[in-house]
């Protein structure tokens, strides 16, 4: 069996080292390849009489109907299947293409079990509902993956230091129209026990890694579970430092935790602001507003602690004068650092069920679903909104690629969407950050959906 990860935000994959670890539990020897680090080892392929393609995302579900086109073509015999969140999504579309099976939800469950049919000789279903029973999780099995320095590293102080991915606890307590986990968790989470992340910890720290990023898909659903967990770790790597991923609403409702996270090595959280317009916010049911994002970077601060926000600049009830405004506010509120200028690139993504689908504020806007993008189209009521989308993009790809300083880069977002909106800006006090300033801490990795 050969498990196979394309792309999983720059860090060393869970989406190989879960189901391994699962798989070895249950008895099978399964090999492994990170395409995003590896070359695709036609050996290993040959060998595979199943190949299973983790797609945790979008970015990863277009690389990995390539991975499957190539497995396809170099063992037609080998089964293939697709597993993870956007697997689920498109799991019809898959099965029609080029998935033989599709599972989805917690999947080290039910991917064990379709290896223990194949074995026996049995025909598992090509897809079943999402598999939302709690698991019992081993430890991720790393030994054999690609060392930590091939992944993305933490950048503080002029020092880039090896990072671990680890997970304390997958899906969702929350139902945002936009969101992909909503319809495959259905507001549901599940935690992982304390000793198996701090194990994983360890283990990642004997490997070399001098920081972790808690990749929950928001780490304060569990606020208790958090804590217990980051307290634990201090005790016993107090070097060490972290990151992690929580709502504004978390943030604003859990601001007594805020001292804590700070003494215990947190350096930054990634929160999903997505728009600073109250409309755009309340059609994604995001479940805060501006004000609160406000409230969020306050707490923030006073524990010292860097704000990292997300964006979705482009939906189809942002107008320019709020794309004008967001950057208004990232310069005025010092965080040009603290933006990956992708971040003011991204347009709204509607995969195939998605709960925004089920809304009428989306009809007026909505094409047809682009099955070879698994995404469903939209356009933009005012065109320039469309244009600027595309221009800012490529701009942001062409910055990244010639190494250019982000802070530049926002400068240039800011001028063209300027010109692009025909507007003249009253001036303010933003002004773009020297070359040799002190850099807010950051992952190498930039955040892609
Ligand atoms: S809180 Fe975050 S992870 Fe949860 S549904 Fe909303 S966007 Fe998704």
């Amino acid at each position: 069996m050969l498990l196979v990860s394309c792309y999983e935000l720059g860090h060393q994959p869970l989406g190989l080292a879960w189901p391994r670890a699962f798989l070895e539990r249950a008895g099978f020897a399964p090999d492994t390849l990170d395409l995003a680090v590896q070359p695709l080892d036609e050996a290993k392929v040959r060998r595979a009489r199943l190949a299973a393609i983790a797609v945790p995302m979008h970015t990863a579900l277009r690389l990995g109907v390539h991975a499957a086109a190539r497995i396809r073509q170099i063992n037609p015999a080998c089964r293939i299947v697709f597993h993870g969140l956007y697997a689920e999504l498109n799991a019809e579309h898959l099965l029609g293409r080029c998935a033989d099976l599709v599972v989805g939800g917690e999947v080290e469950g039910p991917l064990v079990a379709v290896v223990e049919q194949l074995d026996r000789g049995d025909e598992p279903a090509p897809h079943q509902r999402p598999h939302l029973e709690r698991l019992s999780f081993p430890v991720p099995r790393r030994g054999g993956l690609p060392a930590l320095t091939r992944y993305a590293s933490l950048l503080r102080d002029g020092r880039r230091v090896p990072a671990g991915y680890v997970e304390a606890s997958r899906g969702c307590l929350h139902t945002c129209l936009h969101c992909p986990i909503p319809p495959v968790y259905g507001g549901r989470f599940f935690a992982v026990p304390r000793d198996v992340v701090l194990e994983d910890v360890r283990r990642l720290v004997v490997a070399g890694a001098g920081h972790i990023t808690f990749g929950d898909p928001d780490f304060l659903n569990g606020p208790g579970h958090a804590v217990r967990l980051v307290r634990a770790m201090h005790a016993e790597f107090p070097a060490l430092s972290y990151d992690f991923t929580a709502k504004i609403e978390h943030i604003v409702r859990h601001r007594r935790l805020f001292s804590e996270f700070a003494a215990t090595g947190c350096v930054f959280v990634v929160s999903a602001v997505e728009s600073l317009s109250d409309v755009v916010l309340a059609n994604l049911e995001k479940g805060h507003t501006r004000a609160d994002v406000k409230s969020a970077l306050g707490v923030l601060r006073q524990a010292g602690i860097a704000l990292r926000p997300s964006f979705v600049p482009f939906t189809p009830w942002a107008t320019s004068d709020d794309y004008l405004e967001l950057l208004e506010w990232i310069g005025l509120e010092g965080l040009i650092d603290h933006v990956d200028p992708i971040q003011l690139a991204i347009r709204l993504l509607i995969p195939p069920g998605s709960l925004l689908v089920s809304r009428s504020a989306i009809r007026p806007f909505l094409g047809p679903l682009d099955v070879g993008a698994f995404t469903f189209r939209w356009t933009h009521p005012d065109p320039r909104m469309d244009a600027l989308q595309r221009d800012v993009s490529t701009l942001v790809e062409q910055a990244a690629r010639s190494g250019e300083d982000p802070a530049v880069t926002f400068g240039r977002i800011r001028a063209l969407a300027n010109a692009r909106t025909g507007r003249v800006v009253a001036p303010t006090s933003f002004r773009a950050p020297p070359p040799d300033r002190p850099i807010a801490a950051r992952l190498t990795e930039p955040w892609f959906c």
